[in-house]
């Protein structure tokens, strides 16, 4: 088929004006000007009138396990607090209560233009069912924590290894998620980080997200060494900051998203660069939570790959009107209005190509070029080719259209 739109935004090229993207099954084959294309690649035409057409997102951190809790938790005075908060609300949910909150928010990222999603898994029931009902690119990465549990770690990297491998083939992929360093014991972290080299999957870990979670293992003191001295080991802090700690067990490699990483010490800027890691950062989520400036420019300026993610709806305010939804567009507008420095291409960049790069589908996701997956969204507008990449970041609401794999999955809208 063949898809002709005002403004075609390949992000990896100049925006086409009056462009087309032609699709042979579910691959992109021509990108480029409507007059050329028109007559080179013959094929049902959908001519989607004045919106620009751009790849799906690519949102490197989701837990749509948590979509229901929107706005239940206030933000906490500690760190320590919210993670209490979110473990007595899971208490009160049912398996089927999760199933009906991810399938919501997988909605919800499939309205808001997300085609590609890292997301934390944390419910084993129905999980393959719910991979295969949604057209969304889920790679799924088993969330794992060992310490209230106490089970030895070759016990719960093993039981996630059995339940990846036995979930069919779905769109995306699958990967491991020990939990953050103070919720792991470093053999979980060896053992996750070992299972990842052999079967090349994809690792991700929240990691120095709370000045908490760094003063813990820093200094072995603040509210979180408070709380977890009575529940873990703490031979582990004392001895250097998060980041150096998942390094001294093995996670970070090329193959590693570090989610956050909202507090570094001097060197771990140049440790995840030095080793190929990415970093996801949060906006709405770090907004919530108060948390230190966010070092993009310290992480970018020694060639860490950034990129996007919306986190889950667990840490949102309450709003007097409607709950927030799952959204990369409202997560690029949050960035922009902390983040200066910022260029709205370089906006869009983190939540496409970066997030690709991140999860290792460079060429593949978050871009139109020929060879790519046939993910490609619409939204309304008609600006000039010069002030195309701002009418994107301020696009708000559902999606006009969304292709996934060749496919229609939101319809153009009539009008
Ligand atoms: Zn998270």
């Amino acid at each position: 088929m063949l898809l002709r739109a005002r403004i075609v935004v390949p992000v990896t090229a100049p925006p086409v004006e009056d462009g087309a993207v032609a699709v042979w099954g579910d691959r992109i084959v021509a990108v480029g000007p409507w007059s050329e294309l028109k007559d080179t690649w013959p094929g049902p035409v959908t001519d989607l009138g004045e919106v620009i057409l751009l790849p799906g997102l690519v949102n490197a951190h989701c837990h749509l396990d948590y979509t229901g809790l929107a706005g239940q938790l206030a933000p906490p005075r500690a760190f320590p607090d919210w993670i209490k908060a979110i473990l007595a609300a899971k208490n009160t949910w049912t398996a089927a209560d999760f199933q009906r909150s991810w399938l919501d928010g997988a909605a919800q990222l499939l309205a808001s233009g997300t085609t590609t999603v890292a997301n934390i898994e944390s419910i084993p029931e129905g999980l393959a069912e719910r991979r295969a009902s949604t057209p969304l690119r889920v790679y799924s990465f088993w969330e794992m924590t060992g310490v209230k549990n106490r089970r030895p770690a070759a016990e719960i990297t093993n039981e996630a290894e059995q339940l990846l491998t036995r979930l069919p083939p779905a769109p995306g992929g699958v990967g491991l998620s020990p939990h953050a360093p103070y919720s792991t014991l470093p053999e979980l972290l060896a053992s996750a980080a070992e299972i990842g080299r052999q079967r090349n999957w994809w690792l991700t870990t929240h990691v120095a997200e709370s000045e908490a979670e760094f003063e813990m293992f820093m200094y072995r003191r603040g509210a979180m060494f408070d709380w977890l001295g009575r529940e873990r080991p703490m031979s582990d802090c004392g001895v250097g900051s998060p980041v150096q700690h998942l390094a001294r067990h093995g996670l970070i490699s090329p193959r590693f998203l570090a989610v956050h990483a909202n507090y570094l010490w001097h060197g771990d800027a140049a440790l995840l660069a030095a080793r190929g890691a990415s970093v996801v950062h949060c906006p709405q989520s770090h907004s919530y939570f108060g948390h230190r400036h966010f070092p993009r420019e310290q992480l970018e300026a020694i060639g860490v790959n950034v990129c996007l993610g919306t986190d889950s709806l667990a840490s949102t305010r309450c709003r007097h009107t409607e709950p927030a939804t799952l959204s990369l567009f409202d997560e690029m507008r949050s960035f922009v209005a902390r983040d200066a420095g910022l260029d709205p291409a370089g906006i869009l960049a983190r939540a496409t190509i970066n997030g690709a790069r991140a999860l290792g589908l460079q060429g593949q996701a978050g871009e139109l070029s020929p060879g790519a997956w046939a993910d490609l969204i619409a939204v309304r507008g008609s600006p000039s080719v010069a002030a195309v990449n701002e009418a994107i970041v301020n696009h708000f609401g559902p999606v006009h259209a969304s292709v996934i794999a060749g496919r229609w999955v939101a319809l153009p809208v009539p009008g």
